[in-house]
């Protein structure tokens, strides 16, 4: 497959891709004008970028709308209160199968062009190629929410897994203490990747691998936000979206939040998409060149800040199409339009692949007031 005419995100240069058996084959400014048969496309003022990679979400909590109703010190107030005051709803959704919920919320960042995700939670089993879902982690949920968290942290058996930890998510001395808590349990000096670090503070971040950074999260529970602008001085930082409990679903409102933070500049909240999680995970993508997977966005927003799921026209997985707008049809025409479903979304159709209309279906026939923002 060829990608002719597309401008990649940030630097604006003009390039064309070929995609060969799942990677990048080749990248060269202009179009490649040696078409063979190979399925070429072209696009016309659109950018390019790599699939974007969401390193903190639960994918089986994105069936919930966002619950809280009032700002919170720290995530354990947040926790008790929501089982209160919201119990109805969250019995509700808790009813729908958890693999439901699961396929749901893969697509839920496929539609914005993420391809790969981290969930938080328990090993999955990923029946389908759509996206990548990261898994050579140990998710261990937080100091206040696990109970063997500190066993868990040091069993010799995972010794070699980043551990991924929600951390110092509060304002108050809770949220502050867990973190020297933590820092002090980590008896092997594990590889930690911390989640949300509202309340860390620079000399706490140089103990940590990498900051996953969720400021729709942190605004909507807590009112405030990692201080992003220092800690990224000591770690890398990585985007993450958390589920819609805490937000909206889509990640380019989060992205969008966090660039009017002015904490991180373009370029940086750009690689905490891409490069920075690709390194941090030990992904072989987050670049457009050669021998990366083809894990590609195609949009014609006129920037990459200005993308919505509705702007996007392409985005391939490994080189495989996942989704697609419905003006490129003309050029895909040896693709097989059985295994994609038709769907509207901010009044633009797509093709997605899957059964999408039938996963909503059969949600729906266990939860029938879900919203989902397609039709
Ligand atoms: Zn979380």
């Amino acid at each position: 497959m060829i990608l002719n005419n597309v401008r990649k995100a940030l630097t604006g240069q003009q390039v064309s891709i070929r995609v060969n058996n799942g990677k990048i084959a080749q990248v060269l400014p202009g179009n490649f004008y040696d078409q063979t048969d190979e399925l070429n496309l072209s696009f016309d003022d659109a950018i390019v970028f790599p699939g974007l990679i969401n390193s903190h979400d639960h994918l089986d909590f994105n069936l919930f709308p966002p619950l809280a109703g009032r700002t919170f010190k720290n995530y354990t107030e947040w926790g008790v209160y929501i089982h209160v005051k919201y119990k109805d709803t969250i019995d509700s959704i808790l009813q729908i199968p958890e693999v439901l919920r699961m396929q749901w919320g893969i697509y839920k960042n496929l539609l914005c062009g993420v391809t790969t995700m981290v969930n938080h939670g328990k090993k999955i089993k990923v029946t389908n190629d759509l996206v990548t879902v990261f898994q050579e982690c140990q998710s261990i949920h937080s100091v206040h929410f696990e109970k063997r968290w500190r066993f868990a942290l040091n069993n010799p058996l995972k010794k070699n897994l980043p551990a991924v930890m929600h951390c110092g998510e509060g304002t108050d001395g809770l949220a502050s203490n867990e973190i020297d808590r933590l820092i002090r349990s980590n008896l092997f000096s594990r590889p930690i990747v911390a989640v949300h670090g509202v309340a860390m503070n620079e000399e706490q971040a140089k103990q940590f691998k990498a900051l996953v950074w969720c400021p729709e999260s942190n605004y909507f529970l807590l009112d405030k936000t990692a201080p992003i602008n220092h800690l990224k001085n000591h770690l890398p930082i990585l985007f993450g979206t958390d589920s819609t409990l805490t937000g909206d679903w889509n990640i380019w409102n989060h992205i969008r939040k966090a660039r009017q933070t002015g904490f991180l500049c373009d370029r940086e909240l750009f690689e905490s998409l891409t490069i920075n999680p690709a390194d941090v995970w030990g992904l072989n993508t987050g670049k457009i060149e050669e021998d990366q997977d083809a894990d590609l966005v195609v949009s014609k927003a006129g920037s990459f800040f200005t993308t919505d799921p509705q702007n996007i026209l392409l985005v391939l997985h490994k080189g495989y199409v996942s989704l697609f707008d419905e003006t490129l049809f003309p050029q895909l025409k040896t693709i097989n339009t059985s295994e994609y479903s038709a769907i509207n979304i901010g009044g633009s159709n797509k093709y997605v692949k899957g059964n999408i209309q039938e996963l909503i279906t059969k949600i729906k026939q266990f939860y029938p007031n879900v919203s989902f923002p397609l039709v």
